[in-house]
C-alpha cells in the first residue's frame, strides 16, 4: 500500500465509525502503522473536512510531522505500537453501549463466546485518566495486555488490528457485545462461561477463517 492508500484508509475508518453510529463528532481517532512510526487522524478535525494530506504522520521518537497536531491520544496509539509486534492499526471510539459499561468501571466477563475475539476471557476495563495523558496511555496499555481491545473507563474502547479493516470490525464487534450484556443485566444476572469453556474457544478461534488444512 502506498503512503497516500494508506491516508485514505485511515480517512475512510474514521468516516466509518461515524456512518456505523459507533462515534460521533471529532470524538474517536484512527491509527495506522507507517514506516518507523504511523499515520493518525488530526486533533479536533471533522473527518467530513478532512483530506489524506491532513492525516499526521508520528515518528519513532514521538515527533509529529503534518499541518495539523496529532490526535490528542497519540500516546496510547505510539505505545501500542511500540509494544505490540502484532498491531498494525488502532481505532479509538466513544461508542454508546462500550461507554456505558465503561462508566461502571468494570471489565466484561465472558456472558458470551464472542467476548474471545478480544483476545482473552474479558474485555478489560483500564481505569479513568485525563484524555490524552500518559497516563490513559499506560492504564490503556496494562488492559490491552493479551488483549486486541479494552474499555476506557469513563470515556470509551480501544480496539486494535493487523490492518484498519480488522481493528474497526473488532470495535463494531466490542459494541455489539457490550450492547448485549448490557441488555441481558436490564432483565437478570447473565450466565458466566467458565474460563475452561473459554480457552476451548479461544483455541477454536485460532484456526477460524483460515483455509483447510491439506
Ligand atoms: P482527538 O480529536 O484529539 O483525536 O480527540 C478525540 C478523543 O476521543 C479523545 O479521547
Ligand atoms: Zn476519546
Amino acid at each position: 500500500m502506498t503512503e497516500l492508500e494508506l491516508r485514505k484508509s485511515i480517512l475512510s475508518t474514521a468516516m466509518s465509525m461515524n456512518a456505523l453510529g459507533i462515534n460521533r463528532g471529532t470524538s474517536g481517532n484512527v491509527s495506522a502503522r507507517w514506516k518507523n512510526g504511523f499515520l493518525i487522524t488530526p486533533s479536533g478535525r471533522r473527518y467530513e473536512d478532512t483530506k489524506p494530506g491532513d492525516m499526521v504522520f508520528v515518528d519513532a521518537g514521538g515527533e509529529p510531522h503534518g499541518k495539523w497536531a496529532p490526535s490528542s491520544e497519540w500516546r496510547f496509539h505510539f505505545d501500542i505500537y511500540r509494544d505490540r509486534n502484532d498491531v498494525h492499526a488502532v481505532v479509538h471510539t466513544h461508542s454508546s453501549f462500550a461507554t456505558t459499561l465503561a462508566c461502571l468501571g468494570k471489565d466484561v466477563p465472558a456472558f458470551h463466546y464472542m467476548i474471545a475475539v478480544a483476545g482473552g476471557n474479558s474485555i478489560r476495563c483500564a481505569p479513568y485518566a485525563t484524555f490524552g495523558t500518559q497516563k490513559l496511555s499506560d492504564h490503556a496499555l496494562e488492559a490491552l495486555t493479551g488483549r486486541r481491545a479494552c474499555l476506557l473507563a469513563n470515556h470509551g474502547m480501544i480496539a486494535t488490528g493487523d490492518n484498519l479493516q480488522k481493528a474497526l470490525s473488532l470495535a463494531v464487534e466490542v459494541e455489539a457485545l457490550c450492547e448485549q450484556y448490557w441488555r441481558a443485566l436490564q432483565i437478570g444476572k447473565p450466565r458466566i462461561l467458565p474460563a475452561r469453556e473459554m480457552n476451548t474457544v479461544i483455541r477454536k478461534f485460532r484456526d477460524y477463517g483460515k483455509a483447510r488444512k491439506s
